[in-house]
């Protein structure tokens, strides 16, 4: 019995299948779509994008990764970029925007040789080669950065804001960021600075302009007392944490309890009472001052801890329990009879103020002299939010650079440098790589290209410019950025535009690792989903 010709299913009906060049440019538009959509919120004259949800709940950013996180996407090579700026986010916090940028112009300078039959395997192994150059070339234009160069520190901090709606107070905040993470920085074992950055934190409350933001050297819980009569303020705070409730367990409906006699009725009564003010003699006796409960607290509890001057707070956030227990050295106890003095965390004070109409704990002076927050005001919820992602960029930015210690000039300058160092690379290597590693060397030019064409200047003229300068291959011909002002060509560090070298590394390695994955990828087979049962 012979093969028959009946051909043989191994897919589900219903399955969808693109292979070869259809499957590469599907995935490679989808990506480049992904590209497109945030390519005019780059650089300082970036616009914002108003995002709305399902439920009609506004997001106005122009913060990359906060952009596609709140896009719904459904192709899975688009997902895929938005990966890249989740993972840049991750790893430096700044630069996403750019990472899907050149993500997205190297695939679309693939197509070219893709349509010019060069197999995807000599695309990406050209473009892994440029990679690795491209790596080596960022570290040699890169300048060093001392930790006690504030001056410096601050441009970073105000080069990462720039298009962020803070840009007006940049002296401002950036003299606030390099505060706060020269604060926390702290050096490891091997002597190297390392930042971490739990211990920052920041609380946000409207209400207010945001040039009345400040930081606290300690922690702020937006919780109110559970009783009005607690003292406002105390010294010396010897805090408890509790996950468990200040409440006596409630009977169950069907678990009544007949009571025939009052007396019965009042000693039981008695006995809950006593149990709940044992909770309190245990809290006094151990010597605490302050509690903190991540569950509720009965009335007689508050009532009784009011009455010894004891500062109270209930339903905490498991974050701020843990926070606090970080900062101050508590131990959170499960079961209030088990509180012992060890558990007690200390702080300087603990102050109730007023913000706006609710109150808010002020934990200061904390074991952890390393736990700051920084008290996040502005007019609305949206404004809060921006402000709050535009701290955390330059947060991590001057974090990444205290780290590393390496800095470089930003407006282009590396990419261009990039691109003609690529070039001559290409020609030493040669043979049909050559053409991936010049794709990739031009591929370069998008992100000089997108900040002139959001400010509106001519791209082309600022390309020019800018390859002029830098192959004049001066001293600073390197430092070669494109002015948004003049559209002229001119020394960016002079223009006080600084980045950490991480971010350009992150970037660069990012948009070459999924670039290279959907290049590769010529088989696309979607399932049909199951019909829910
Ligand atoms: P990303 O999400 O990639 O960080 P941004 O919108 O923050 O995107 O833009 C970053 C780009 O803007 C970088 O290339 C940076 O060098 C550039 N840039 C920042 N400040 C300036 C400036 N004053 N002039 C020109 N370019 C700038
Ligand atoms: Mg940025």
């Amino acid at each position: 019995m012979g093969m028959g010709n009946a051909p043989v299913i191994i897919l589900r009906e219903g399955t969808k299948r693109d292979k070869g060049k259809d499957a590469q440019f599907n995935n490679i538009s989808a990506a480049m779509a992904i590209a497109s959509a945030v390519k005019s919120s780059l650089g300082p004259r970036g616009m914002d994008k108003m995002l709305v949800d399902s439920v009609g709940d506004v997001v106005i950013t122009n913060d990359g990764v906060t952009i596609l996180k709140e896009m719904d996407v459904q192709h899975p090579a688009a997902k895929m970029l938005v990966e890249v700026a989740k993972t840049q986010d991750a790893e430096v916090g700044d630069g996403t925007t750019t990472s899907v940028i050149l993500a997205g112009e190297l695939l679309k300078k693939a197509t070219d040789l893709i349509d010019a039959n060069v197999h995807p395997t000599i695309i990406t192994a050209g473009y892994r080669l440029a990679n690795d150059k491209a790596q080596e070339v960022l570290k040699n234009i890169s300048m060093k950065v001392s930790i006690d160069d504030d001056d410096l520190l601050k441009l970073i901090a105000q080069t990462a804001m720039i298009s962020k709606q803070v840009n007006n107070s940049k002296e401002y905040f950036s003299n606030m960021v390099v505060d706060a993470v020269k604060t926390v920085v702290d050096k490891d074992k091997d002597g190297k600075y390392f930042v971490d950055l739990k211990n920052i934190q920041t609380v946000k409350k409207a209400g207010a302009k945001m040039e009345e933001s400040y930081i606290v050297k300690g922690l702020i819980i937006d919780k109110e007392p559970v009783q009005p009569s607690m003292p406002k303020l105390v010294e010396g705070a010897k805090i408890a944490l509790i996950d468990a409730p200040f409440e006596v367990k409630k009977t169950e409906i069907d678990a009544k309890i007949q009571i025939t006699d009052p007396t019965a009725m009042s000693s039981f009564l008695a006995e809950e009472e006593n149990e709940l003010k044992a909770m309190v003699e245990k809290i006094k006796s151990v010597g605490a001052n302050v509690v903190f409960s991540q569950k509720g607290v009965d009335e007689l509890v508050q009532h009784y801890l009011a009455k010894n001057g004891i500062l109270g707070y209930r339903r905490l956030k498991q974050s701020d329990l843990e926070a606090i227990a970080k900062a101050t050295g508590a131990t959170i106890v499960g079961n209030v009879q088990e509180l012992t003095k060890n558990d007690l965390g200390t702080a300087g004070a603990v102050d109730e103020k007023l913000v706006g109409e609710d109150g808010m704990a002020f934990i200061t002076g904390c074991k952890n002299p390393k736990a700051i927050t920084i008290f996040v005001r502005g007019g609305t919820e949206h404004v809060l939010e921006e402000v709050e992602r535009a701290l955390n960029d330059a947060i991590r930015v001057v974090g990444v650079a205290m780290e590393d210690g390496k800095v470089v000039a930003g407006a282009g300058a590396p990419e261009i440098e990039l691109e003609l160092r690529l070039m001559d690379y290409a020609a030493s290597v040669g043979g049909r790589e050559q053409l991936a590693i010049e794709k990739f060397a031009k591929a370069m030019e998008i992100i000089p290209w997108t900040l002139s064409e959001n400010a509106g200047i001519d791209p082309i003229d600022s390309i020019i410019k800018l390859k002029n300068a830098h192959e004049k291959k001066a001293a600073k011909a390197k430092y070669f950025g494109i002015d948004l002002d003049s559209g002229e060509a001119v020394d960016m560090l002079a223009k006080n535009v600084v980045e950490p070298l991480r971010v350009k590394v992150q970037a660069i390695n990012s948009a070459e690792e999924v670039a290279n994955m959907i290049l590769r990828i010529d088989d696309v087979i979607a399932s049909r989903r199951a019909p829910p049962a």
